[in-house]
């Protein structure tokens, strides 16, 4: 049985005050739901304080990035044991705005993959085709592409320790929620891409989460496919009561 984990990707917003407040009522409210992993990720610069907001309640905190190197010249990244170190669980790696604005390539996702491991975190690894990619038919190629490439060399024992999530880039930050089934169809997909790489045992463990436009009243339907284990939430998670509400439709 997967538990539920839905996480919010606060990307670049909020100020210091706001951060602080926003983990404060996640944390709050989040005892009411045990039964789901809740995780919420700052900028790196509010890391700690969230961490210490969060302090004493089930709820996650994790980096939206970083670097694959342990230490040195790296103007302005920061290491996985630097994550730990101000109190990170997880860290998202391969976010589309990385791979598409930032220009991340599956092979520096996968370094990161090692790195993050290495340092004890669970990297939440995000997988998505662009618009033109599924017009074009692609999808299931693209998301195989970005699966090999981005996990290759990834045991069996250390992809029980990750977390995928499919966000179509299109659905991102968009409105444009893509279906129940076309999410189900490609969470479905990636289950086989797991079994036939590992063993049905790993496929039937990893949690796959949805991304893209994921909002209070459209959960319930997406989280109700039997693949869905979750969602990473942007837009929707720098609000309590929204994010909140998502949290809920996880729990039911
Ligand atoms: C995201 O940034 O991972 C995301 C899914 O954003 P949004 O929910 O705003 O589409």
């Amino acid at each position: 049985m997967r538990r539920p984990f839905i996480a919010g990707n606060w990307k670049m917003n909020l100020d210091r005050a706001q951060a602080v407040a926003l983990a404060a009522g996640v944390a709050q409210r989040s005892a009411e739901f045990g039964a789901v992993d809740v995780a919420v990720c700052p900028p790196s610069v509010y890391l700690a304080a969230v961490h210490e907001s969060v302090a004493g309640s089930p709820v996650g905190v994790g980096a939206q990035n970083i670097y694959f190197e342990v230490s040195g010249a790296f103007t302005g990244e920061i290491s996985a044991a630097m994550a730990v170190d101000v109190g990170c669980r997880y860290v998202i790696l391969g976010h589309s705005e990385r791979r598409h604005i930032l220009g991340e390539t599956n092979e520096d996702v996968n370094r990161k993959v090692v790195a993050a491991l290495a340092a004890g975190l669970i990297p939440i690894v995000c997988l998505g085709e662009l618009l033109a990619e599924r017009e074009a038919g692609q999808t299931a190629d693209v998301i195989r592409q970005q699966f090999d490439g981005s996990l290759a060399g990834v045991s069996a024992e250390q992809i029980n320790g990750i977390v995928l999530a499919y966000e179509p880039v299109w659905a991102i930050g968009t409105g444009k929620v893509a279906t129940p089934d076309q999410a189900e169809e490609v969470h479905t997909d990636l289950r086989k891409i797991l079994a036939d790489r590992y063993n049905t045992a790993v496929a039937d463990a990893v949690r796959i989460q949805y991304g893209g436009s994921v909002k209070a009243n459209n959960a319930a339907d997406l989280l109700a496919q039997p693949n869905v284990d979750g969602a990473l939430v942007g837009g929707a998670s720098l609000k309590v009561e929204e994010f909140m509400g998502i949290v809920a439709a996880a729990a039911k």
